[in-house]
């Protein structure tokens, strides 16, 4: 459960979290090592083995999650192949439920996430659920990833909160690790955030499989 009377501030992470990671483990791992292999004369296998080098040398630092590294990187357009799939943009157990009975109940509730603007704007037009944020937050304006040292106490340039009374639900460990080390107090992680993958192992931190099960009662 989540202490909900001592949290003023609960901030979302989108893709995992809000949002089925399928649509993100479908992309980079089926879509576009399919169309590096057609553009660039490679088998899938070698067109998958390069993407994952490439993602091993940059990964939790921003270039990971920006679009126009990965446009110079692999020479893809990577927007327009985003738009073949956005049929698989779907909201993860219980998400509107939360986030609606958290607005019923006058919380501040924001999305901060790591992906590229474009892609925030892409999947926000896609399910219709940026009317329930006060602040919808790139980590790209604050050219720094969530999981990097002072990004949360960053954060507070655009939106003050208080750590002390904020909740974050995340689904990499990493994220929830750094907003541990500054001081953010209510902490979880998500269970299954790819609806075609197993649930994940149990971290440190406790994990939210169905949203709607930790809605505060509004009744
Ligand atoms: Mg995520």
């Amino acid at each position: 459960m989540v202490a909900w009377s001592e949290i003023d501030t609960v901030m979302f992470d989108m893709d995992g979290t809000l949002l089925d990671l399928h649509f993100d483990n479908f992309f980079w791992l089926k879509l576009v090592p399919e169309h590096f292999s057609k553009q660039h004369g490679v088998s899938e296998k070698q067109a998958l083995a390069h993407i994952q080098s490439k993602s091993a040398e940059v990964h939790g630092t921003l270039d990971w999650y920006s679009i126009d590294y990965w446009q110079a990187e692999l020479k893809l357009d990577i927007p327009r192949l985003k738009c073949q799939i956005t049929d698989k943009i779907r909201l993860r157990p219980g998400a509107e439920q939360l986030l609606k009975a958290l607005v019923a109940e006058g919380k501040q509730v924001l999305l901060v996430t790591n992906a590229h603007p474009i892609s925030l704007q892409l999947k926000m037009q896609h399910i219709r659920i940026e009317k329930y944020f006060e602040r919808l937050i790139s980590s790209h304006q604050l050219k720094k990833a969530k999981e990097n040292d002072g990004f949360w106490e960053s954060l507070k340039q655009l939106f003050s909160y208080d750590p002390t009374r904020t909740a974050l639900f995340d689904d990499n460990l990493n994220v929830l690790r750094q907003a541990h080390r500054e001081g953010i107090a209510h902490l979880r992680a998500i269970k299954q955030p790819d609806s075609q993958q197993p649930s994940l192992p149990v971290a440190e931190f406790p994990q939210v499989e169905d949203f709607g099960l930790i809605a505060p009662d509004t009744c």
